[in-house]
């Protein structure tokens, strides 16, 4: 089922759109199907898990962070990601930084927009985005590669549309900045339910896991 599921994800995205895999409670090996059949990176959202799968698949896979990132946890992050999709706070990037650092592996990382603008979610607000992205390109070992969001969660993709073209256009806007070590490339938007409509409105990097693995069980 994996396999026939990410075949035909990946028949229908447009070119030049990244599929990652959101693999939360998803098994090792239910990972390994997915890589076998074409997946090329997978996002956890939990440290713990991702030990225990990236103890597993190793660099087979390309692995992003798209969970909540604790600073105590930054640590493991920098060990294991590619990049961190979620970064949320200057002291965040700042943390990462300096991490990615000491291991010599700079880090690439998305800035998590909260573009519903929920106070009890994650993210920075549209209009802060620009001066977090000033900052964070002051850093050593980061580099800034785009925009994350999430938007609120609704039964019907339709009304996430909205918080997808506010994204899209703060994405744009610091794009046209051309800010020094900076480089906006991936739009990170939609899951299961709303990649269809995140891509007409730009998005570059899709978030799937349950088309791909199946309902949650947990
Ligand atoms: C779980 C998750 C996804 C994928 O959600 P599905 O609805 O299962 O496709 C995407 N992004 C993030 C941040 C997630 O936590």
């Amino acid at each position: 089922m994996i396999q026939e599921n990410v075949q035909k994800i990946l028949r229908e995205l447009p070119v030049g759109v990244k599929l990652v895999a959101a693999a939360k409670a998803r098994s090792p090996e239910e990972i390994l199907e997915a890589l076998d059949s074409g997946v090329e990176i997978i996002g956890e959202n939990y440290i713990q898990e991702a030990e225990l799968a990236f103890k597993v698949i190793g660099k087979k896979a390309r692995w992003h962070f798209i969970g909540h990132l604790q600073k105590n946890k930054v640590k493991k992050a920098v060990s294991i990601f590619d990049m961190i999709e979620t970064v949320d706070s200057f002291g965040l990037a700042e943390e990462i930084g300096k991490y990615s650092g000491k291991i010599n592996k700079p880090m690439e990382v998305l800035i998590e927009i909260n573009s519903g603008e929920e106070l009890q979610k994650s993210g920075v607000f549209p209009k802060d985005a620009e001066s977090i992205i000033r900052k964070a390109a002051g850093l050593k070992n980061i580099k800034v590669m785009g925009l994350m969001t999430m938007g609120p969660l609704k039964d019907d993709p339709e009304d996430i549309r909205p918080y997808f073209i506010k994204t899209r256009e703060v994405f744009e806007k610091i794009r046209s900045l051309s800010i020094e070590n900076v480089e906006m490339k991936y739009l990170s938007m939609g899951m299961s339910d709303s990649y269809k409509v995140a891509i007409e409105e730009g998005a570059n990097m899709v978030r799937i896991g349950t088309r791909i693995f199946g309902e949650r069980k947990i």
